[in-house]
């Protein structure tokens, strides 16, 4: 275990002006904080936040994440608060301190191997500040380091897989190829120990067969680049376990000497050494072909430089020659946290190829201090994106205010047409809500719901949005088409005849259309009405003279003009105590009719809106008096049927029960004027009707003849 001195001695040798206060104090806290806890391996818990702390000196990164990563486990395992931690230690750590704990709540449960990248880029998301990213790195290559000391295998393994197919991918792709090989290496060693330990040991054979070969071949390397005027350091490394097997998965080879297992890194000092050492390796030693390749002039993105040659080199054994300078080098090893530890010692670095890390460094060429860089070293690359959980753990990757409607159309198109409500973290959400990052979204269905027109307000998927769109289309259609056959059913009746399919079907061509079907909707929109559709049925035959009235689905409700003398009238109704000049209409959720109570609202840019004084939308005016009007009918009682009642039916779902509905409302007198079904299944249609009456007495006549309608199950007038 690292003692408190030595740690801030290690920060101190590469950061000066590092707050030496600042890391004595977090290293006590933390010390405090975990107490008596001990780790799996018996020792304190404290020693594990202190070894990663250790760790992440080795990369020079800056004081306020060695502070963090001292810190890093007392949100989540101590009694210590967010809070407590802003105070003592300030706002950057505290953040920093929230990243992590954050990235350690989450668990890859998923067995979908596709899910990983949609974890790993989630991981990354999540980490907003890059260095939060470093301090879960350096966290669970401690946590690696010491595995074997859990006893639980299934856990065990967990952590391995999350390592091998979440951590390790992102350390590489931060550039930091140590960190991987390492994690790589030791979840390789849970996941797979037998293939492990016979590649040990068969590393071990090949060491022994090839005695000091590695040292003669550096030796020979070093004297012919000297003989050549090129200063080199050659460093023999060996693959680790797991990179072996990963090529002999790969590239189906097998190894045959100790060079096969080597790569000989050749440090130059400059960028134009690497090339003349490129030709003095090519000049002396045959060359292997197909190995070259120059990652200076193009680098990896991740933004790894160095030129890789094969040659039959020293006592003509084949080796791997990775050429680069000492700073390619660092940033071959630490990757991104090198690229801040050469900024903060004033060397320049090129941009590399990868487009994040790229902007990073544009962030790092422009910011006047150090600080400033860290401030601005925010992840962009998911900023427009989300990602939420399934319960069973499943990633669903979403565009940034997506909600969980979009979620569960993500899910399956199924589930989207479905769904009647949403539980974000356990909770009873509305389907509208935002969802967050992190977010689980269990989604309720039910099979008697079928997509609702005002989800297309908030959907932002273009999947959910086509296919609420489709399914609107086609409701709409079957309304139109429902209700235009009821009302032609009703003109026909009046005529004296009964509507067959086959009369309309004589007459599809005078209207240019396809199907009765249609030939019906185009009378429910509204575009045909049903006495031309009669005469070109029964030529000559009609009786009635007056025009029939062509009410469009859509309707909305009439606006009528007050006159002068402070009645509002219009289609014979009358109101009396009305504002002259006033605009009236009459309130589309309660339709109030003739013998209803009434009461005017008045409301800007509308006039006044007549509402049933038992109207729930009054509810919302209860609290402004002034928009109140008292007003009242003046009606005479032959006025025509010019108010239009709504009633909620439910009808048994058998041929023929819409035509009974539409003949007794007939019978009574009413026109039906509006018909929308609400739902339906195999039992029952449910429905709204919207009803021309003359007032409330005669909706009530009409009401109590459906009742008598054996098809009909109830009839309710409909209120809100
Ligand atoms: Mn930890």
């Amino acid at each position: 275990m690292i003692r408190q001195f030595e740690l801030v001695e290690k920060v101190k040798s590469y950061d000066p002006g590092a707050d030496e206060k600042a890391l004595n104090r977090a290293y006590v806290f933390a010390m405090k904080a975990h107490g008596a806890q001990t780790r799996a391996s018996g020792d304190p818990y404290f020693s594990h936040p202190l070894e990663v702390a250790g760790i992440l000196t080795l990369f020079k990164v800056d004081c306020a994440s060695i502070i963090t990563a001292l810190l890093h486990d007392t949100i989540e395992d101590t009694d210590t608060t967010l809070k407590e931690v802003k105070k003592r230690f300030g706002k950057e750590v505290a953040q920093l301190v929230d990243g992590v704990t954050k990235l350690s709540r989450i668990e890859f449960q998923s067995d979908h191997a596709q899910q990983a990248e949609n974890f790993r880029k989630f991981v990354l998301a999540m980490s907003e500040d890059i260095r939060v990213l470093l301090i879960k790195l350096a966290d669970r290559l401690h946590n690696m380091r010491t595995l074997h000391y859990i006893s639980n295998p299934n856990k065990r393994r967990r952590i391995a897989m999350e390592t091998m197919d979440i951590y390790a991918p992102l350390a590489e792709r931060i550039g930091m190829q140590e960190m991987k090989q390492e994690l790589e290496d030791l979840a390789f060693g849970e996941l797979n120990p037998d293939a492990r330990k016979s590649i040990l040991k068969r590393l071990d054979f090949l060491r022994q067969k090839g005695g000091n070969l590695i040292e003669r071949i550096i030796a020979e390397l070093e004297r012919t680049f000297a003989d050549h005027g090129i200063k080199a350091t050659i460093y023999g490394r060996e693959k680790t376990p797991y990179s072996v097997w990963d090529k002999m998965q790969h590239k189906d080879v097998g190894f045959e000497q100790l060079s096969d297992i080597m790569a000989f890194r050749v440090i130059v000092e400059t960028r134009e050494d690497c090339y003349l050492a490129l030709g003095v390796a090519h000049g002396a030693y045959p060359v292997v072909p197909y190995r070259f390749k120059d990652h200076i002039s193009t680098p990896k993105p991740n933004g790894y430089r160095s030129i890789h040659t094969g040659v039959f080199g020293p006592e003509r054994h084949r080796i791997e020659l990775q050429i680069r300078t000492a700073e390619m080098h660092e940033i071959a090893e630490h990757g991104v946290a090198a690229h801040w530890n050469y900024k903060q010692g004033g060397a320049a670095t090129e941009g590399p190829q990868y487009r994040w890390l790229r902007e990073l460094l544009d962030i790092l060429e422009h910011a006047q201090e150090p600080e400033e860089f860290l401030e601005h070293t925010k992840l962009e690359m998911f900023k427009d994106q989300v990602f939420c959980f399934t319960p069973r753990g499943d990633l669903i990757t979403l565009p940034r205010g997506a909600t969980p409607v979009d979620f569960a159309y993500a899910v399956h198109s199924e589930v989207g047409d479905k769904c009647v409500g949403t539980k974000i973290n356990g909770r009873m959400m509305p389907l509208r809500s935002e969802l967050r990052n992190g977010d689980q979204v269990e989604i309720i269905t039910s099979k008697a719901q079928t997509p609702s027109p005002t989800w297309e307000r908030f959907v932002i998927t273009g999947k959910a949005r086509a296919r609420i769109r489709r399914f609107v289309r086609i409701q709409e259609q079957e309304e139109y088409i429902k209700l235009g056959r009821a009302m032609l059913d009703q003109a026909f009746l009046e005529e004296g005849y009964n509507l067959t399919n086959k009369a309309l079907k004589n007459v599809l061509k005078v209207f240019n259309q396809a199907h009765q079907d249609d030939l019906c909707a185009e009378v429910g929109v509204g575009n045909l009405n049903c006495r031309e559709v009669f005469e070109a049925v029964y030529p000559g035959q009609r009786k009635k003279k007056t025009d029939d009235k062509v009410v469009p689905l859509r309707a909305k409700g009439r606006s009528v003009l007050n006159d002068e003398q402070g009645g509002g009238k219009g289609d014979g109704i009358s109101i009396r105590g009305m504002i002259p000049g006033m605009a009236m209409h009459f309130a589309e959720c309660c339709h109030p009719l003739p013998g209803d109570r009434i009461v005017g609202i008045v409301t800007t840019g509308k006039g006044v809106t007549i509402h049933t004084i038992d109207c729930d939308t009054l509810g919302d005016f209860a609290d402004a008096p002034e928009h109140w009007l008292d007003v009242s009918w003046d009606i005479d009682s032959n006025s025509p049927n010019a108010h239009v009642g709504r009633i909620h039916l439910t009808v048994l779902n058998v041929p023929g029960s819409l035509g009974d509905l539409s003949t007794a409302i007939a019978k009574s007198d009413g026109n039906i004027s509006n018909l929308r079904i609400t739902s339906r299944s195999k039992q029952f249609f449910e429905m709204l009707i919207d009803i021309e009456v003359r007032d409330v007495k005669h909706l009530t006549h009409v009401i109590a003849a459906l009742r008598a309608d054996p098809a009909i199950n109830s009839v309710e007038r409909a209120r809100g």
